[in-house]
């Protein structure tokens, strides 16, 4: 599984639910830890291997790998951190990112049963980053216009480099 990168139009698009959890979606879902382990990355959302439904998967230290399908953020708390954030999508960027610092979760787990999580911190912060990424949302959306100009010019010489080479 490719992890596509920004530019991909796919990234952008909010994706549909999951209909079914079936054998196919289980394979997916295993296919994404795989890649997120590769990619040694924390979280990774079905647009970002152009799987275009609405599955995540969160693997942080100390913690098993973790699937949630048809995700819904049913609270979130008024209380917000920054703090530093990146994406496989986006690779060697980093910036400070505000987010809520606890929430609540509802989904369905790969063997179709649903569950509800009170998160905080890590857990909390890559949650909200991969529900973004179902609406076609990347982080460096919710940064200051300058800032998030800075980076796509940063990305855009990366690009050029890789292309003059
Ligand atoms: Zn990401």
């Amino acid at each position: 599984m490719n992890i596509l990168t920004l530019g991909s139009d796919l990234l952008r698009q909010k994706v549909e639910p999951v209909k079914n959890i079936d054998d196919e979606l289980r394979a997916a879902a295993e296919e994404m830890i795989a890649a997120l382990h590769i990619g040694k990355g924390v979280g990774l959302a079905g647009p970002q291997v152009g799987f275009m439904k609405r599955i995540f998967v969160v693997h942080v230290d100390g913690d098993v790998p973790r699937v949630f399908i048809n995700p819904s953020i049913t609270a979130t708390s008024t209380e917000t951190v920054k703090r530093e954030e990146g994406c496989l999508s986006i690779p060697g960027i980093w910036a400070d990112v505000v987010r809520a610092r606890a929430l609540q979760v509802q989904a369905w787990n790969e063997k179709g049963r649903p569950f509800t999580m009170e998160l905080d911190d890590i857990l909390a912060r890559v949650i909200l980053h991969e529900y973004d990424h179902l609406e076609g949302v990347l982080f460096i959306d919710r940064l200051s216009v300058p800032k998030r100009n800075r980076i796509l010019a940063k990305m855009e010489r990366q690009l050029q480099g890789r292309q003059g080479k």
